[in-house]
């Protein structure tokens, strides 16, 4: 991921604080590496506190969405049971409070296994 592209997300997070940003990862695969090329916002999101939703069934089927990312006020940078129920794509990137650099942010697998997250 590209460092303007953390930072616009960080910096979203920081503006909906308390309440939870999200975005849709959009990307592509190189084997084993994915690299996200664009931040979507997806339609009709929902900021609540405590969740943000996204109503799945209105995504348009697209494969170039590799995965989601959203905020945790909480400060807590590991995904709740909710998020690996609700997973989307391939990846799930997770930015906490106070959401000031990469290391506030941390990307996973499905089975909520930390991957390694690089900033180009
Ligand atoms: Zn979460």
């Amino acid at each position: 991921m590209r460092k303007e592209m953390l930072e616009a997300i960080l910096c979203q997070a920081r503006r909906l604080h308390p309440r939870e940003t999200i975005f849709l990862l959009r990307g592509k695969m190189h084997g084993s590496i994915i690299e996200i090329s664009e931040l979507v916002v997806p339609p009709l999101v929902t900021y609540g506190y405590g969740f943000a939703n996204i109503p799945t069934y209105l995504l348009p089927m697209d494969f170039s969405i590799v995965g989601t990312v959203h905020s945790h006020p909480s400060g807590n940078l590991s995904p709740s049971p909710a998020d690996l129920n609700n997973f989307l794509g391939r990846i799930l990137m997770i930015v906490a409070y106070p959401y000031k650099n990469s290391e506030y942010a941390a990307v996973y697998n499905c089975k909520g296994e930390k991957l390694t997250f690089k900033i180009v």
